[in-house]
């Protein structure tokens, strides 16, 4: 470990001395699926001119979670696919720790991406304690959003507010009113497209429905005359 080149309270180009010296406990990748820990001795110098204390910098570790930077990058990746318990068992960071550094990496991931206004989007339905409007891009088979509902002014209020909205040539959804009500407000120049799975639904439906009624005005005798 080379010594500090400036000292990080004062800024001034050190006049340090050594101060005192401790161990520091980092945990790092897993190796053969044991966990591994990196002991080191710290030193902790002083600065002459503030008279103040500081670690040596330590590039390869990650101070806040007392681990090396690359088992942190592991974790992050693991987080978004295993439980916290699990990876907390498999590399020995506390629950906690490992939920922080999802908290941070998801904050992280979040300010890079953006979600473009697609030229093809997609209104359906999804029942989560109740039914709730959930916006797709079709060409790109992603999910760009979910409603807490799905009324005609969530829907509307959504759609008012989406960058770009030009760009949406076609919406595709099913045969909710509001839903239709919606698109014709706000992007009037959009194609609306109805699921064909619904348009098929609906007709059989609607055949069954004829087929009942036909079958409940024929006599006796006409029902068992087929
Ligand atoms: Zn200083």
């Amino acid at each position: 470990m080379s010594p500090p080149s400036y000292c990080p309270h004062c800024g001034c180009i050190p006049n340090l001395y050594k101060h005192s010296k401790k161990e520091q406990l980092f945990m790092d990748l897993p190796m053969h699926r044991k966990r591994v820990g990196i002991l080191v001795l710290r030193q902790r110098y002083k600065c002459r001119d503030c008279n103040r204390t500081f670690w040596e910098l330590l590039a390869d570790m990650d101070e806040k979670r007392a681990a090396t930077k690359r088992l942190v990058k592991h974790i992050e990746k693991d987080s978004l696919r295993k439980t916290f318990v699990s990876i907390s068992e498999d590399v020995g960071v506390d629950e906690k720790t490992i939920r922080n550094i999802f908290r941070d990496y998801i904050n992280r991931l979040e300010e890079t991406v953006r979600f473009e206004t697609p030229k093809w989007l997609g209104l359906d339905e999804i029942h989560i304690i109740k039914p709730r409007c959930v916006i797709t891009n079709i060409e790109e088979r992603t999910l760009i959003n979910l409603l807490p509902n799905r009324n005609k002014e969530s829907v509307i209020n959504y759609l008012y507010h989406l960058p770009n909205k030009e760009r949406i040539q076609y919406v595709t959804m099913d045969m909710w009113q509001p839903y239709r009500d919606a698109v014709r407000t706000v992007l009037p120049k959009a194609t609306i497209i109805i699921d064909k799975f619904h348009v098929v639904r609906m007709a059989n439906q609607a055949l069954e429905t004829i087929r009942k009624d036909l079958r409940a005005n024929l006599s006796t005798k006409e029902r068992r005359g087929d």
